[in-house]
């Protein structure tokens, strides 16, 4: 079948290897749609995500919707023929983390597209049968692949405990925080405000349901959200950016005893944090990891209607293209939300 592979930074090269053959427990999926997220784009160009190093050419992506091909013989043979969403983290379930509910920080997890592992931006891949979702037949390729960064945005949302009326803030507008915008609105947040380095996300962020968005290369982040509030802070900040910056700036413009949520990957090691003002307003500061039972609702949601994956998807590439796929979205070139590589 044919593959894109990382060779090194910034060399993606098509290539042709070994179809996957499933095992007892798996789903053959033929691939149809891949997105490209922000923590392929830190191996794409460093190689890396902190200690997280490739060491031989790989296949990225792992946000992906396809259709079941054939499966393995102990599973679920009715998922042959359906367009399937796929929870790309497939956890040991054994160890103590994944028998208390949180599979997400399993510490024997196979993630496609995160070395050692090979990804999906190839024509075929195996998964383990039960983290295959099929979609309702009103999602094409496209929307099964946004499955994954929804998913993520749910659990951003859902570890804020935000509360109807409430003030949120949301530091970094690609599609995750995009995402986050669209959720928090239908949660009933009451001031919305958004703000990212790139004129054309802050008006992205307008479309999709901020109240106040700003460019923070030209204004001050901390000055104007405690003008929007008053002074006070916002009472939830959302960091969904890929900087080392916003974990911190979110701690200053939050309320007292106010909650932060960090989401984004800056791709460093270790970044610096404001603690004593964590501390002297005793915030409550949750990480988020991927997410956890959450693809059912994000599903749920897309065939509702009730949040837009679609209109992210503003690029896409063939296969044979995926280096110029990551470019593109390394540039932030031609207003770019989401790319995407369809086969
Ligand atoms: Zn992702
Ligand atoms: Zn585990």
């Amino acid at each position: 079948m044919r593959a894109a592979q990382w060779f090194a930074p910034r060399d993606i090269r098509l290539v042709v290897v070994e179809k996957p053959v499933p095992k007892p427990h798996e789903a053959l999926i033929r691939i149809e749609s891949v997105g490209i997220c922000g923590s392929d784009l830190h191996y794409y160009i460093e190689g890396r995500i902190g200690a997280t190093v490739i060491t031989r050419p790989i296949i990225l992506g792992h946000e992906f919707g396809g259709i079941v091909e054939s499966v393995g013989e102990i599973a679920d043979p009715s998922l042959i023929g359906k367009r399937v969403a796929v929870e790309p983290g497939i956890p040991c379930m054994k160890c103590e983390w994944c028998r208390t509910g949180h599979y997400n920080v399993c510490t024997d997890l196979f993630f496609p597209g995160g070395p050692p592992y090979d990804g999906v931006l190839c024509e075929y891949a195996a998964f383990h049968a039960d983290f295959c979702f099929p979609v309702p037949d009103a999602l094409g390729p496209v929307e099964a692949a946004m499955i994954e960064p929804l998913a993520v945005a749910l659990h951003t949302v859902e570890l804020a405990q935000l509360k109807p009326g409430e003030t949120a803030a949301i530091l970094g507008l690609g599609p995750i925080g995009l995402l986050t915008a669209q959720i928090a609105k239908r949660e009933g947040v009451g001031l919305l405000i958004g703000t990212d380095l790139l004129d054309y996300r802050v008006e992205a962020g307008r479309r999709y349901g901020v109240d106040e968005a700003f460019n923070a290369s030209t204004e001050d982040t901390v000055k104007r959200i405690m003008q929007l509030t008053q002074g006070r802070g916002v009472d939830v900040a959302f960091d969904t950016a890929r900087s080392s910056d916003t974990a911190a700036l979110a701690c200053h413009v939050v309320r007292p005893a106010g909650r932060c949520v960090f989401t984004g990957i800056s791709g460093a090691e270790s970044d610096l944090m404001p603690v004593s003002v964590a501390r002297r307003k005793e915030l409550t500061v949750r990480w988020c990891r991927r997410f956890r039972h959450d693809y059912p609702r994000a599903i749920a949601m897309v065939a509702a209607g009730s949040v837009d994956v679609t209109s992210l998807v503003t690029h896409r590439f063939p296969l044979e293209r995926t280096r110029d796929a990551f470019e593109l979205v390394c540039a932030n070139a031609d207003n770019v939300l989401k790319a995407s590589v369809d086969l």
